[in-house]
């Protein structure tokens, strides 16, 4: 008999906070912009003995304000531990971590994900709303960082003490598909919430997944498999779907997997074995004596949870009520907090509907972003002068083609949509009886075509409204050019 086996995929999350001091010591916790190796270290971050850690207040506000935006109960006693193991990149043998009592637990993320599990690239089936239970948030510190030559390697502690949160999912996903949801919202949150940059190529955000597949059906939890250091969502939705293949054929040849960490190689696209994995006794995790608990008020927590955006959720929900968006178009839009920012300013200033601001947004803001490499938020273009621009195409004051060249104008030097449309003199033509004038030279120029479209081919037409935009350089009604183009036919049919 063939069993058919479902994932089982649980997910930790580890993002690093943007504080300007790291986690337990006042050095600066920036190490990307640092001059050089080791220069933002001192007694504590470097693991020197009887230096004494300080936990850093804002990063304990950040991990909170994460914690509730997950929809997690905030542990008002909460404690730090040491979680001991030995490797060069941990001066002082233990990491900082919280164990037993984390600042965040029990929260919860809607997700959607097909029905059944697809392969990937199999595109869009039946998709449903999906819960999946966040476990803990809790903080620690980053590690130093190793970079390892022929036979030696180096280790660089500006890393070292760089506060880290660390968000656990229950095992609750059963498709890749719910995993990259599910990472994809929790890193548009973070970045709403302004705690981390989510800038996953500079390794500011990682996830690792815990995989395992069992018969449909089963409730059993099978033995696990742990791929660390996912640094892209291509590499997680690869090395997911990977290791749930590699498993199946493992049961399906009646094999054991065994609990194991794994690396991901993304150039081979297989997980390779790094060592048998440690259960939580390995760590010897005891409660960390240099450091109090952490006493958060009620009063606290509420100034905290008052400091809450609107979040990504409930900004789409409303984009669709009170814009009129679809759900795809609102998703969009609110992917990113500037964009969304950015929508509404130029909507506030603008008197066109939100589906032409939007198409603007989506369709030539975008290319012009990905094209120059830039984000919104280094775009001069202001959202007045882009609402102005927009205006003047849904009042037919010029015509597409010339709004994007004014569009391209502004982007690039600047300056008022009306000002740039007299100096190129772009406004559009909608004199009918200039555009007349147009369309009956072309007509009459062009005999052999009329006789080919009165035969039958009739994607002439196109040709013939090209014509007329050639000849008015793209300022002619496009709607009103094809109007009088269609007549001028129709009264040259014999
Ligand atoms: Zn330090």
């Amino acid at each position: 008999m063939k069993l058919t086996y479902e994932p089982v995929i649980g997910l930790e999350i580890h993002g690093e906070l943007l504080t300007n001091s790291k986690m337990f010591c006042s050095c600066s916790a920036d190490y990307a912009s640092a001059p050089e190796p080791n220069v933002n270290i001192c007694p504590v971050c470097t693991g020197l003995p009887g230096a004494l850690p300080v936990a850093n207040k804002k990063a304990t506000e950040l991990a909170a304000l994460v914690g509730l935006a997950l929809n997690c109960s905030i542990n008002k006693h909460n404690t730090f531990a040491r979680k001991n193991y030995f490797y060069p990149d941990l001066p002082k043998g233990y990491q900082i971590s919280q164990y037993e009592l984390p600042i965040a637990e029990r929260g919860w993320m809607d997700v959607t994900s097909p029905l059944t599990p697809l392969l990937l690239g199999e595109g869009l089936g039946a998709r449903e709303q999906l819960r999946v239970r966040v476990r803990r948030v809790h903080i620690e510190e980053d590690t130093a960082k190793l970079s390892h030559e022929k036979n030696y390697a180096l280790v660089d502690f500006n890393r070292a003490g760089v506060p880290l949160l660390e968000i656990v999912s229950e095992p609750d996903m059963r498709t890749v598909e719910a995993a990259l949801d599910y990472t994809t919202k929790i890193r548009a949150i973070l970045r709403y919430l302004g705690v981390n940059s989510g800038d996953m190529e500079k390794g500011v955000l990682r996830f690792e997944a815990n995989v395992s597949v069992r018969p449909v059906g089963s409730e059993e939890l099978r033995t696990r498999t742990e791929i660390k250091n996912l640094n892209s969502f291509r590499a997680l939705t690869r090395a997911a779907q990977y290791e749930i293949e590699r498993q199946i054929k493992i049961y399906e040849a009646g094999g054991e997997v065994i609990q194991e960490t794994l690396g991901w190689d993304d150039a081979r696209g297989v997980t390779t074995s790094q060592r048998s994995k440690e259960d939580a006794h390995d760590y010897r995790y005891f409660p960390e004596p240099d450091l109090p608990p952490l006493k958060l008020s009620d009063a606290w927590i509420d100034s905290i949870r008052k400091r809450l955006p609107e979040l990504p959720e409930a900004k789409t929900s409303r984009f669709i009520s009170d814009f009129g968006l679809t759900p795809s178009e609102a998703r969009f839009l609110t992917s990113e907090l500037s964009l969304a920012n950015y929508f509404e300013a130029v909507l506030s200033k603008s008197k066109s509907s939100a589906k032409a601001v939007h198409s603007w947004i989506a369709g030539e803001l975008m290319r012009t972003l990905n094209e120059s490499n830039l984000s919104i938020d280094e775009l001069t273009l202001s959202p007045e002068s882009f609402a102005k621009l927009i205006d003047m195409t849904t009042n037919k004051i010029i015509s597409g083609n010339s709004a994007k060249v004014v569009f391209n104008e502004m982007v690039k030097a600047g300056g008022d949509p009306e000002q740039i449309v007299k100096e190129k003199n772009l406004a559009q033509v909608s004199d009918e009886n200039l555009i007349q004038e147009i369309v009956t030279k072309i007509l009459d120029d062009n005999p052999s075509e009329i006789e080919k479209y009165h035969a039958g081919k009739e994607t002439l037409l196109q040709w013939f409204v090209g014509q007329a935009a050639r000849a008015t350089k793209g300022k002619a009604d496009p709607a009103l050019t094809k109007e009088l183009m269609l007549k001028g036919l129709e009264e040259r049919r014999k």
